[in-house]
């Protein structure tokens, strides 16, 4: 079903213009294909208007070039202005309003008129101090509406529709990546239900090059070894196997060019681990709420005070195709969609009553719905699967 949604003849690891890029791209959403979901640490702020004020002057338009110059030269003024345009013309006047500097900068009329002299400004008029934006927003049409009500901004494109356009995504190999840990996580899982001194979280990871896998690791830590999460287990893994191989890793890092695809969203470690060995992207099924530094917090992947990024996409595909596809129950995918089942449903649990193994709801499968029952029952959290929550 859902191999029927993409192009699997675009090439992958390609900067591609979008012509060439035939996906479905939400650009306000950052949604490709309807699901996978960008994951970035956009400012929640950009759209939302804040003025500062800066001074101003009125010039004769035939001198414009040469105020411009003055006011350019100035490069102390601790205000970012490289989102305002420096001229405006307002209507009904015959002069032009040139922005000089912030308020913050300068905060006298007298500091204004003396830094004018010493850069030589032509004669100017109505030295006053007028409001303007403190940051340009990322939507066209806001851009245009701060400029018409304040002061004219300069609009560069929304940066990241640009990165969405180069996104080269094959689904055919992501859909096989994701099935693959879904299959082995439920079966971890069930495996837990049976016996029950099996402690094993059902976190699984697996690190491919395109459709190529290298490594694919499930959670082994314990209270004696704490630190053997998914990830790392696979980076371990790599890593041995470049040693037994005796490639020579010493002018590359270790995972350019890789791509990690795993159950839950990754803890600290593991984020910070994964910036360390340079790879390309990452992709998750499962929000981590109380754990995860991607989506939950900090960001990691997409942190600008470090010297590395990687992409981040959560897997969300459209909610008709989580619950009301009956088949999929039988298609391994019961892991991706059982906490997404879950959430989306909890209220529903109680008009369950005892009817276990029943699948009385072409919503549920039998088997998702006895797991949802024994997680609400457990001691494990607030119940559902997709609220238990592991540092992963
Ligand atoms: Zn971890």
């Amino acid at each position: 079903m859902w191999s029927t949604v993409h192009n699997p003849s675009v090439p992958s690891y390609e900067m591609v213009k979008k012509i060439n890029n035939k996906l479905q791209i939400d650009y306000q959403k950052g949604l490709i294909e309807s699901r996978l979901l960008q994951i970035i640490s956009t400012d929640p702020k950009i759209n939302i208007l804040n003025l500062i004020p800066v001074w101003v002057i009125e010039i004769n338009p035939k001198d414009s070039s040469k105020a411009l110059n003055g006011v350019k030269s100035v490069t102390e003024d601790p205000v970012n202005l490289q989102h305002v345009k420096r001229v405006k013309k307002e209507a009904g006047k015959n002069t032009l309003t040139v922005l000089v500097c912030s308020k913050t900068y300068l905060s006298t009329e007298e500091e204004v008129i003396q830094m004018l002299s010493s850069l030589n400004v032509p004669d100017y008029t109505n030295l006053r101090t007028v409001e303007v934006p403190d940051h340009g927003p990322n939507i066209k049409e806001l851009s245009n509406q701060w400029t018409r009500e304040h002061w004219p901004l300069i609009w560069k494109g929304n940066v990241n529709d640009q990165i969405l356009n180069d996104t080269v995504i094959n689904m055919d190999f992501i859909y096989s990546h994701l099935k693959k840990i879904s299959e082995k996580s439920l079966e971890i899982e069930m495996e837990t239900q049976k016996e029950k001194d099996n402690t094993a979280l059902p976190i699984v990871t697996l690190i491919a090059k395109g459709p190529e896998i290298v490594a694919m690791e499930s959670d082994k830590r314990s209270p004696t070894d704490p630190l053997t999460h998914s990830i790392m287990s696979c980076i371990d893994q790599i890593t041995s196997t470049q040693k037994l191989n005796n490639t020579d890793t010493s002018h590359q890092y270790l995972l350019q060019g890789y791509d990690v695809y795993t159950t839950h969203e990754p803890c600290t470690m593991c984020c910070m681990a994964l910036i360390h060995s340079r790879i390309n992207r990452l992709i998750y099924l499962k929000q981590s709420c109380d754990t995860g530094s991607l989506r939950s917090r900090y960001f990691i992947h997409d942190n600008k005070y470090l010297n590395s990024k990687y992409e981040v996409w959560e897997w969300v595909g459209s909610e008709d195709e989580q619950i009301s596809n009956h088949s999929l129950q039988n298609n391994g995918l019961l892991d991706i969609l059982l906490p997404k089942v879950c959430n989306v449903r909890l209220c529903d649990v109680e008009q369950f009553g005892d009817n276990s193994g029943d699948t009385t709801e072409e919503i549920r499968p039998s088997c998702a719905l006895q797991l949802f029952r024994e997680a609400m029952h457990s001691d494990k959290g607030t119940g559902l699967l997709g609220d238990v929550q592991w540092d992963a």
